[in-house]
């Protein structure tokens, strides 16, 4: 892995040239990770246009020299003070940090040690270059999705009227781990009958029963990368208004993956899924945006909402998830997590999406 990183540093040490910042300051743990293929809890990054230099404290020393050989590791109490003073002494002129991480108290501290250095934000130049994956991101984010299809298979024919939401999340969670998940990726979400309304529902002691929506929200994690999709099936039986709404999401989510083509502008392809919403007279419960980006987060850019002004490009994964939300009866939510390509989207998320009734 140690090319791809190096990769990823060149990119962004061509942006600190464009920027005529002489270095960078990376505080943001998951950028040192991108960057650096690190992954303990407390790390900064100076890279200069020279220079790689990975800090962290006398914890990590073993693992910082086994995910990071390849750049110059830096044991210290002071993992900003000390780079900080580095960069300085390198009169590297313009310093750049990361304005969406560092408080206002780390800044004032940073400021005293930077002698004849001037600290500029960057914004988030690391967050944009990891918008479009390469392909062993997107490997692990493949394996993700498919642990947590194996464990909705397992999982479906043990839910019965009478478990809870919170047993169920709980049983679907320990799945994901027998097929190879580190753990969930986000907060499994379980919601049954009028609970399925609410689109971020916490499972509860609610027992499920027939005649239920049952919606599940959830993803795996691998090796640092998520996964997220949302299946809703009907215990018992379906009623009329179930099969209603279902397929109108899931035409309305249908419309989305096909949009989701690489030039394809964010706020377009979600009104053609929303359109659809809206034709069938569930504007009003439809209360949320079409998707989003995910890798290293959960949630990343891109943002497919209503609005939105980014334009997809190959090799990105994105989430596609329309919901209607009847209020006090029942909601339905279909997600499946694609990666652009540059003829037609690749589908991550392979389990049906036709109506299943338990
Ligand atoms: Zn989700
Ligand atoms: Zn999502």
């Amino acid at each position: 892995m140690s090319e791809v990183h190096e990769a990823r540093r060149q990119r962004l040490r061509e942006q600190l040239a464009d920027r005529d910042v002489g270095a960078v300051l990376v505080t943001r743990l998951v950028n040192v990770r991108y960057l650096t293929g690190f992954s303990g809890s407390n790390a900064t990054l100076l890279l200069t246009q020279e220079a790689t230099v990975l800090a962290t404290d006398g914890r990590y020393t073993t693992q910082a020299s086994k995910q990071s050989p390849d750049i110059e590791r830096h044991i210290t109490a002071d993992v900003h003070g000390d780079l900080v003073s580095r960069a300085a002494g390198a009169s590297v002129g313009r310093l750049g940090f990361e304005p969406h991480d560092v408080t206002v108290e780390l800044h004032n501290r940073l400021a005293k040690v930077a002698e004849g250095v001037e600290l500029v934000p960057v914004g988030r130049a690391v967050e944009r270059l990891r918008v479009v994956k390469d392909e062993d991101e997107i490997d692990l984010i493949r394996r993700a999705c498919a642990v947590a299809d194996a464990a909705l298979a397992d999982l479906l024919p043990t839910i019965l009227p009478g478990r809870t939401e919170r047993d169920v999340a709980g049983d679907l969670e320990a799945r994901m781990r027998q097929h190879g998940a580190d753990g969930p990726s986000f907060e499994t979400i379980v919601a049954s009958g009028p609970n399925s309304a609410v689109p971020h529902h916490r499972p509860t002691g609610r027992e499920i029963s027939a005649g239920d929506f049952l919606k599940l929200d959830f993803g795996a994690l691998v090796e640092g990368y998520h996964s997220d999709m949302t299946r809703t099936v009907v215990v018992g039986a379906a009623a009329d208004w179930q099969r209603e709404v279902y397929t109108v999401v899931a035409a309305a989510q249908q419309a989305g993956v096909d949009a989701a083509l690489v030039g394809a502008n964010a706020g377009d392809i979600d009104a053609v899924s929303r359109d659809v919403i809206e034709a069938a007279g569930h504007g009003e419960h439809y209360t949320h945006s079409l998707g989003h980006g995910v890798g290293l987060e959960i949630h990343e850019a891109p943002a497919l909402r209503a609005g939105g002004s980014d334009t997809l490009a190959a090799r990105t994964p994105v989430t596609v998830e329309p919901g209607v939300y009847l209020p006090d009866r029942g909601g339905v939510r279909i997600e499946d997590l694609l990666v652009v390509r540059e003829d037609a989207p690749e589908m991550l998320t392979l389990t049906t999406k036709e109506l299943v009734v338990l």
